[in-house]
């Protein structure tokens, strides 16, 4: 019964959000769909960092490790798409050790199509009911390990991305998997924030600057 009952939770969250996105990108961020190449006004995103505990109580990595990938969104989402990366709320801190006991199914993450299945079971009703805000901040879950990846996420199906310790301590992961929540995909380009791995730079294209402003993580208060 509760298989069922995280299957209709999980059906239920992704259509609201596929339904709050398009209404974000046609309506309230018309003008960043047509014209976010402009990168005006500023706008910003709010994000909360989440580090999940090891059954014996022992957080993946600690606040601090997370210092380099912070200041690296900082100063890229400023450069690139004029948002300011903020956290939840004004004066609150950016990373906390989350209290709450995460399920086996939870620290150790399936990565790309299989982050999708698990959406529709335990994994995603954990997530989804521990989310700092529902659609517009970006909830950032460090796991202990993701099959095959470093970080994840769904796009605008959620509202969360997830990082395992090695993504968290790389610089520029972090901004990659919110770029990720903010609608862009894989770049076949080096240079680019959405090159796949470590190695990638920190440049974004003309349109990717619409695609990114116009998501509804990126509001204008
Ligand atoms: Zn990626």
């Amino acid at each position: 019964m509760e298989k069922i009952w995280n299957a209709i939770k999980g059906s239920t969250r992704i259509t609201v959000r596929i339904i709050a996105e398009t209404v974000h990108r046609l309506v309230i961020n018309i003008f960043d769909t047509l014209l976010g190449f402009l990168n005006l006004p500023e706008k910003k995103l709010r994000i909360k960092i989440f580090i999940l505990q090891d059954p014996q109580s022992i957080p993946g990595i600690s606040p601090a490790d997370l210092d380099a990938a912070i200041e690296y969104a900082k100063r890229s989402f400023k450069k690139n798409f004029n948002t300011r990366l903020l956290p939840y709320k004004t004066g609150e801190q950016f990373v906390e050790v989350l209290q709450k006991k995460a399920p086996y199914e939870v620290l150790y993450t399936k990565g790309s199509i299989g982050a999708l299945g698990e959406e529709f079971t335990i994994a995603g009703s954990f997530f989804a009911s521990n989310l700092r805000g529902s659609f517009y901040p970006v909830t950032a879950f460090v796991v202990l390990d993701i099959d095959h990846a470093t970080g994840c996420s769904l796009g605008p199906l959620t509202d969360y991305v997830t990082l395992d310790p090695d993504g968290a301590k790389n610089a520029s992961t972090l901004a990659h998997e919110i770029a990720h929540a903010c609608g862009l995909w894989h770049l076949g380009s080096k240079s680019n924030l959405l090159w796949r791995t470590f190695s990638r730079g920190d440049e974004v294209k003309w349109w990717q600057k619409n695609i990114f402003r116009s998501s509804r993580h990126v509001t204008y208060w």
